[in-house]
């Protein structure tokens, strides 16, 4: 019998993933996701959607490192299952370079992503200007296709969708029991986190069907990733700025810098220009408080806050958040769960 009531807030890449360990793994709740834009207007539908990271500076590693094992797995699974196609998830091969040779060398993630090692002298020579390179592969998720999957999967576990904005928790706390905030950049008005701040990001989606392998520069401003229908070209990270037009200045900056590494990117055609704004924060809240609303203590479970790496840590933020609903679920007065 389903009881407990959960709002789970934000239909992106994080809070998708949230709703659905919900629903599939508490039978106990009945799980409503809410939120203003769906795809294909959300930041998610932006990504890359490489599988990457860098070090969150608040996070023990070890927690970062399940966060991503997790989320690689998990998308692993799916890449390898007759539902890549539907889901839009690939395994994607190349590398990324350096300039100078990184302090870290061998990155947290680099036992997850599979087949991980130095690029020979050989490979660099294709890229003068850059000294050293590591070779693996990873995953690419498209969330444009990814997300309305997850949507299906979602509503199979029972899961129920209102598309609506939330100006206030105070709007949810008679109609829910546990509320979940997935609103990424939103949570910066939603719940009054002045950490949280826009990245603004541009991409180029480019017709390049001979392109295969992915280049990263591993100063995060320049990359390649062949994807299953175009090439995404990056890109920016504008802080602060939540301008959602594309700018031509980007476009002319992304395609100069992106044709240095990769020459044939000059007889290709620039499809669209997509903008996303990425929830900026020095490191993801993944944490649960009690809130006191409308004279009731109603438990909020955070995830978000995952600025350029939301798709590659969704799901194991998302196994994390489960399991702070869970508690909430042990804590919560006899009475409410009957
Ligand atoms: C150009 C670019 C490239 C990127 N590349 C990568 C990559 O290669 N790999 C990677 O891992 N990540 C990448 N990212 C980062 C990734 O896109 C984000 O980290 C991720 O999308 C964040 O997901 P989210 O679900 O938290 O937020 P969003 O996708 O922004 O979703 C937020 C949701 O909350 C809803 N919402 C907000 N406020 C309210 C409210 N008050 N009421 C109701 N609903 C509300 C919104 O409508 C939306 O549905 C990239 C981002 C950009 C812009």
């Amino acid at each position: 019998m389903k009881t407990v009531r959960v709002a789970v807030v934000g239909a992106g890449v994080v809070g998708f993933s949230t709703a659905i360990c919900i629903a599939e793994a508490l039978p106990i709740c009945s799980v409503t996701l809410l939120a203003e834009k769906f795809s294909p207007d959300t930041t998610s539908d932006v990504a890359a959607g490489m599988v990457l990271a860098e070090v969150f500076p608040d996070i023990p590693l070890e927690r970062q490192r399940r966060w991503f094992k997790n989320g690689f797995d998990h998308l692993l699974d799916i890449a390898q299952s007759e539902h890549a196609p539907e889901a839009g998830v690939m395994l994607s091969s190349g590398c990324q370079i350096f300039k100078e040779v990184p302090a870290e060398m061998k990155p947290f993630w680099s036992d997850t992503v599979i087949g991980f090692r130095n690029m020979t002298d050989r490979e660099l020579k294709r890229f003068p200007n850059h000294k050293f390179g590591q070779a693996f592969t990873t995953l690419k998720c498209e969330c444009s296709t990814y997300l309305p999957w997850l949507q299906k999967r979602f509503r199979k576990a029972g899961g129920r969708v209102e598309q609506r904005k939330v100006n206030s928790l105070h709007e949810l706390s008679n109609n829910f029991d546990i509320i979940v905030n997935c609103t990424g950049v939103g949570s910066r008005t939603l719940v009054g986190d002045n950490q949280v701040h826009p990245i603004r990001g541009q991409v180029l989606k480019m017709e390049a069907p001979w392109l295969k392998h992915f280049i990263r520069d591993g100063d995060g401003m320049s990359y390649i990733y062949p994807g299953i229908h175009s090439v995404t070209v990056g890109g920016t990270r504008q802080v602060g700025d939540s301008r959602l037009q594309a700018d031509e200045g980007d476009s002319k900056s992304i395609l100069e810098r992106c044709s240095k590494l990769e020459p044939s990117l000059r007889r290709a055609k620039v499809l669209h220009k997509p903008v996303g704004l990425r929830p900026g924060r020095r490191s993801p809240r993944v944490e649960k408080e009690l809130v006191e609303l409308k004279g009731r203590q109603v438990p909020v479970v955070h995830n978000y806050g995952h600025g350029g790496w939301g798709v590659s840590f969704a799901w194991g933020t998302a196994l994390d958040a489960l399991g702070l609903v869970r508690q909430c679920l042990h804590e919560m007065p006899l009475q409410a769960k009957l």
